[in-house]
C-alpha cells in the first residue's frame, strides 16, 4: 500500500463478488463474499473460493483455470490436479512451501532474460521464476527480441476475462438507484445476466454486430412491448418494422418451444388477425387468446407476413 492509499479514507461499506469468467467475459459462476465465514475447512480463503467456484464444472478434464496470486498457493494446485483441472497462476514468495527457487535478485544478476524452475514430479506442478533484468522488455536494435513463454501469454489472455466482463458491464449498467443496501447487488446481478446473454447472442449471431447499448435497449423495448398483455389484447400486429431489432418477444412466438394450449374461465376475442372467434383457449407462453384452428397459424412465421 502506498502513501496515497494510506491517506485515502477506507471504504467502510461495500461488497465483494468473486467471479469466474471465460476469456470472452462470460461469467460461469460468482459468489458474494460476506466477510469471515464460520468454516471447518483448514484451507485458506483463496483455495475455498476457487474450489467452490469450480463445483459448477461437470467434467474438469480439458479445462485450464487461471487465477492470480491472491488465490494461489501450492496446496491449491495440488487439489486442482487431483480433481483433474489444469491450472496456471502467479504465486507469492511466501506460498511456495519453501520451494528452493533462486531469488529474484539472484536471477537478475545473470542474463537479460532468465528463469529458474522446479518440478514436482509426484504432483506434476511446476514452479518457475521468470525475470527480465533491468531494461525490461524494451529491446535495442543490437539485441535479439525476447521470446515470451506461451504460458505467460495464455495467462495474460485468460486472466483478462473478469476485467472484460466488468468492462462490458460498466459501459451501460443499470442506473436506477434504490435505497436498500442490497439494491446495487440486485442490479449488478441483472447486469451480469445481460452481459452473459449479450456474449451468447454474439456467439450465435456473429454477423449481427450488435453493440451492448443496442442489445440492452432491445431488451427494454421487448419488455415494454410485452406490456402485461396489452399488445395481445389489441391484436397481433400484422407486420413489424424490419428496422427494429427489438423483436425478442415477437420471435418467441415462433421458437416452437413450450407453446401450450390452456383454457381461461372467460371467453375473449381470438388474437389471430381477421379471426372473429371468441374462444376460452389461449397460448400459455404467448399469453394470446387463440381458437384451435388459429393456434398453429399464430405460431407459424409464414402467416405473419
Ligand atoms: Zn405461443
Ligand atoms: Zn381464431
Amino acid at each position: 500500500m502506498d502513501d496515497k492509499r494510506k491517506r485515502a479514507k477506507p471504504i467502510r461499506f461495500g461488497y465483494k463478488l468473486w467471479a469466474m469468467c471465460a476469456d470472452s467475459g462470460y461469467c460461469f459462476n460468482f459468489f458474494l463474499y460476506c466477510g469471515k465465514e464460520v468454516t471447518q475447512s483448514k484451507n485458506p480463503l483463496g483455495t475455498r473460493v476457487v474450489t467452490s467456484m469450480l463445483t459448477v464444472v461437470d467434467n474438469p478434464f480439458g479445462y485450464t483455470v487461471h487465477f492470480d496470486d491472491f488465490f494461489s498457493n501450492y496446496n491449491l494446485f495440488k487439489i486442482l490436479k487431483e480433481k483433474g483441472f489444469r491450472a496456471t497462476g502467479t504465486i507469492r514468495d511466501n506460498r511456495t512451501e519453501k520451494c528452493p527457487l533462486k531469488s529474484v535478485k539472484e536471477v537478475e544478476k545473470t542474463k537479460r532474460v532468465t528463469h529458474d524452475h522446479r518440478f514436482d514430479k509426484k504432483n506434476k506442478i511446476m514452479l518457475s521464476q521468470y525475470v527480465l533484468s533491468k531494461g525490461g522488455i524494451k529491446t535495442r536494435k543490437s539485441q535479439a527480441p525476447i521470446s515470451q513463454p506461451k504460458l505467460i501469454n495464455n495467462y495474460n489472455k485468460f486472466m483478462g476475462g473478469v476485467d472484460h466482463h466488468d468492462w462490458l458491464l460498466e459501459k451501460h449498467s443499470i442506473a436506477i438507484k434504490g435505497k436498500k443496501w442490497y439494491w446495487c447487488l440486485i442490479t449488478r446481478i441483472v447486469d451480469m445476466a445481460v452481459i452473459n446473454s449479450f456474449i451468447l447472442y454474439n456467439l450465435l449471431h456473429p454477423k449481427d454486430n450488435v453493440s451492448i447499448k443496442e442489445f440492452r435497449s432491445n431488451i427494454a423495448v421487448a419488455y415494454l412491448k410485452l406490456g402485461h398483455g396489452r399488445r395481445v389484447q389489441k391484436g397481433r400486429p400484422l407486420s413489424i418494422p424490419s428496422t427494429s431489432r427489438a423483436q425478442v418477444v415477437y420471435d418467441v412466438c415462433f421458437d416452437e418451444k413450450n407453446h401450450i394450449l390452456d383454457k381461461r374461465d372467460n371467453k375473449r376475442r381470438c388474437q389471430f388477425p381477421l379471426c372473429k372467434g371468441k374462444p376460452r383457449t389461449f397460448c400459455k407462453k404467448c399469453n394470446a387468446t387463440l381458437c384451435l384452428p388459429c393456434f398453429p397459424k399464430y405460431h407459424d412465421k409464414s402467416y405473419a407476413k
